[in-house]
């Protein structure tokens, strides 16, 4: 007899995992399916990169009472610091002018899903199938069937609703025949952590040069997290570099603001595109994540975005309950996917939107550049319109968000 599932949610990484965390004791048959081993090594995006969590993100974990994991693990962002690099202009943006404690908070991404995976594992109403891929699905009447290896067996299970949180290269997404608009960037991010002479304060600083943007992320015991963009074949050597050349280049481009830099981790190289899928869901499925829309790191706002999505889905899904509804009916999903749409096209071209702006080398644009920049930290209302669009605030904000039960 094959296991039957409300919401059968393919993928545990940081947005899969929080929706499993966020439907746990809702009454609703939720299983995991992970590609990974649970106890082996952890899924890949489990690793050192910096994750700057946005205040909505920190409103949304804590309304699931998982914020108090986390917060000894997170450094708050009090100040963030944007400019370019040979250039004038700058904007700086205070939590005390936007009168929040903080503007954002950063942890390894590694820590972050430390804390999920320990909250999955004290649901045991949530079964957790893994390492299994899903290899085909078949529609049926009132449900999906969901095909997948698991020990070298052919196994399935039925689901109502199917969420595909497998990231950017979903093949579940592909399986649904759901297609994506992908443009790559060219680009790969190198992603680290250092560790500069001077204190980082708690600033958060992102520096814009034709190349890429280049941020340092303040963590805990002084280290910075950096992800610096650039070419794909000069990422792939700088990873390579002995430490002290690296430093070297890591001055060069950043400067003394920080004092001199002492120390780098593991060096990461991410390749980089902008990924949107054609349809956030169809026939019983819905996309999530990475799987439904991938971003340049420039904004840090991957994972945020994503978790915004995991609010709303959850909240549809619970008033549907509530109301006896089928949990993968046509109108709860396409109630989801009208609510999420505005916020979803508005980061994408927001963060899109800075590397085009910010990251080439046309003569003209660039005297204008350090005129916005100007401008922007002159002027209140954008700039505060911009902080709390980045911090997550804006818009119909779901339940979870506003500090509020499911
Ligand atoms: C350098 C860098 C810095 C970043 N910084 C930030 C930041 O500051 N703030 C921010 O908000 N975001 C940031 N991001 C983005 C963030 O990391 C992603 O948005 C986030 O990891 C997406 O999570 P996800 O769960 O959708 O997908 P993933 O993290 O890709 O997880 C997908 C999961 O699905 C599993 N899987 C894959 N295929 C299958 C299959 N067929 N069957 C079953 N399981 C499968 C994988 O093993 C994995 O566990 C950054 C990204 C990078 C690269």
């Amino acid at each position: 007899m094959a296991d039957e599932f409300d919401v059968l949610i393919v993928g545990a990484g940081p947005v899969g995992a929080s929706l499993g965390c966020a439907l746990g004791d809702t009454g609703l048959r939720v299983g995991i399916l992970e590609a990974t081993s649970w106890d082996g090594t952890s899924p890949p995006s489990y690793d050192d990169r910096p994750l700057a969590l946005s205040l909505g993100t920190r409103q949304i974990l804590d309304s699931l009472e998982l914020w108090s994991g986390i917060a000894a693990q997170a450094t708050p962002i009090q100040h963030i610091h944007v400019s370019e690099r040979g250039r004038f202009g700058v904007t700086r943006i205070g939590a005390e002018e936007q009168d929040v404690d903080a503007l954002g908070y950063v942890l390894s991404a590694r820590a972050l899903g430390a804390v999920l995976r320990k909250r999955l594992e004290a649901l045991p109403s949530i079964p957790r199938i893994c390492p299994a891929r899903a290899t085909h699905i078949h529609r049926e009447d009132n449900a999906l069937t969901v095909e997948y290896v698991l020990d070298g067996r052919q196994q399935s299970c039925r689901t109502k609703l199917l969420v595909a949180a497998d990231g950017g290269q979903s093949s579940v997404r592909e399986l649904l025949g759901i297609g994506v608009r992908k443009r790559p960037y060219g680009q790969m991010a190198l992603a680290a952590n250092v560790t500069p002479s001077r204190p980082h304060d708690n600033v958060a600083y992102e520096r814009f040069s034709p190349s890429g943007p280049l941020a340092l992320l303040p963590m805990a015991k002084n280290h910075c997290g950096l992800v610096w963009t650039m070419g794909e074949e000069q990422a792939q050597a700088y990873a390579q570099l002995p430490e002290a050349e690296f430093l070297h280049c890591l001055a060069q481009q950043f400067g003394s603001r920080l004092g001199k830099f002492r120390q780098v981790g593991k060096r990461v190289a991410y390749p980089l595109a902008l990924l949107r899928a054609e349809r956030q869901v169809c026939e019983r499925a819905a996309i999530l994540g990475n799987a439904a829309h991938t971003l340049h790191p420039v904004a840090g706002q991957g994972f945020n975005l994503g978790l915004r999505d995991v609010a709303a889905l959850a909240q549809v899904l619970v008033d549907g309950l509530a109301n006896g509804e089928d949990p993968g009916s046509t109108e709860l999903l396409e109630q989801y996917a009208a609510w999420r749409h505005s916020d979803q096209r508005q980061t994408s071209f927001f963060t899109d939107g800075l590397i085009r702006v910010f990251c080439n080398d046309l003569p003209l644009l660039s005297p204008l550049r350090g005129l916005a920049l100007l401008g922007m930290d002159l002027a209140g209302p954008l700039k505060a319109r911009l902080a709390r669009q980045a911090m997550g605030l804006t818009g119909k904000l779901p339940r979870l968000a506003r500090g509020l039960a499911l």
